[in-house]
């Protein structure tokens, strides 16, 4: 890439999706000098908060995504789920980043799976299903252990089934008003762990460590950074991720999620091609944050230091820590080493993300146990 073509600070940068990978992600581009332009359907967003401009359009509507465009000097996504045709017209103003092929491929379970699996990368064993008679073979398949999951925007446990049974299968796949699905074999992992690779637009391409991950109701509750596995297992990971940003030509952040299995082997079972909750603990433990990095990697610029400054862990905060009113922010704040992050959403509903916790230590057991008891704090008045 020539000089000419990073686009400087001051210049600036269209995020479609509001939420709050694009609010800490305004918050990184910000503190760099760039401008900050958000178009989703919400008003008053996470994103919106911290941007320049608010722009509410569906995304549907490519009138105003072109408008969007022409305004801003790259686009880029925090959410995986705009359609591809909001992308491509995005694309006839500006620079997209990531093009729009590798949100084609995540945005689709099924997709993402063959994709992975044609590539060689190892993945969790699945099988399509589309009509019933395709679920009572799968079932049988993965002999009664199993998880249903729908083929298309799913996240956060959204639209998953625990399948033991052929009855069980039924009731998932009614509940789920037989829409396209895949079935996954049931991993009974050892733990879960993400890494997060960049590649910039400049050529560049690098991978922070292994992160260590705990999710409860599927949807992620705790990570800690340094993980505490084997070198040779986070050096494996980083191979795969590496050539992962290679294959998809990617220019952004990529999220890995892998279960470590009881033989020590990785699968792969989600890719998330943008910043990812188990990195926001960069912010307050790395030279540089994920989110920086998407910021450098979509201008052109360098890659960012990702050392570690200090052993970290994260907790999610859930609309469920409002259930007995307004937690206690002082408590949890008064905790060695915590940093609080909240998200701008005025309605705490029951497992939306609100924000999260941040904790630094001197090792990662240390910064666990003071975000557990940050959080703890919170709804102990
Ligand atoms: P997903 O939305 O597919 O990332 O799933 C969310 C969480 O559900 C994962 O992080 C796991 O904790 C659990 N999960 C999903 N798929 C499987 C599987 N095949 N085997 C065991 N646990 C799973």
């Amino acid at each position: 890439m020539t000089r000419s073509a990073v686009i400087v600070p001051g210049a600036t940068i269209g995020v479609l999706g509001s939420g709050q990978l694009g609010r800490m992600l305004a918050i990184a581009a910000r503190e760099m000098g760039y401008r900050i332009r958000t178009l989703s359907p919400d008003q008053d967003s996470p994103t919106g908060q911290i941007a320049d401009d608010e722009v509410v359009a569906s995304y549907d509507d490519l009138d105003a995504v072109r408008a969007f465009a022409k305004q801003v000097d790259v686009v880029t996504f925090e959410f995986e789920n705009v359609p591809s045709a909001t992308a491509d017209a995005a694309a006839e103003h500006a620079h997209v980043r990531p093009d729009g092929h590798i949100l084609h491929v995540t945005q689709q379970r099924a997709r993402e799976k063959s994709f992975l699996a044609r590539h060689g990368f190892p993945v969790t064993p699945f099988a399509d299903v589309r009509t019933k008679a395709d679920l009572a073979t799968a079932v049988d398949r993965f002999a009664s252990n199993a998880i249903l999951k729908t083929a298309s925007f799913g996240y956060d446990g959204k639209g998953q089934y625990r399948v033991r049974s052929h009855e069980e299968a039924d009731t998932a796949w009614a509940a789920m008003s037989e829409q396209d699905a895949i079935l996954e074999q049931f991993i009974p992992f050892e733990r879960e762990v993400s890494m997060i690779g960049a590649r910039g637009a400049a050529g560049w391409s690098v991978a922070f460590g292994l992160i260590e991950n705990v999710h409860r109701n599927h949807i992620l509750d705790t990570s800690v950074y340094p993980a505490r596995v084997d070198p040779a297992l986070e050096q494996r990971a980083a191979e795969i991720v590496r050539e992962l940003c290679e294959t998809f030509a990617l220019v952004g952040v990529l999220c890995v999620e892998f279960f470590v299995t009881s033989s020590g082997d990785l699968l792969i079972n989600e890719l998330a091609p943008r910043p990812h909750n188990s990195g926001h603990l960069t912010i307050d433990a790395c030279v540089t944050s994920q989110f920086e990095q998407h910021v450098r990697a979509i201008c052109g610029l360098p890659a960012g230091a990702m050392d570690l400054l200090r052993p970290a862990a994260m907790a999610n905060l859930l609309g469920d820590v409002w259930e007995d009113g307004e937690p206690d922010w002082s408590a949890a704040c008064a905790v060695p080493g915590v940093r609080l992050h909240l998200y701008g959403k005025a309605e705490p509903r029951k497992a939306r993300k609100m924000g999260h916790l941040t904790a630094l230590a001197s090792t990662p057991a240390l910064a666990l146990e003071n975000v557990l008891r940050s959080r703890d704090q919170l709804q102990h008045k």
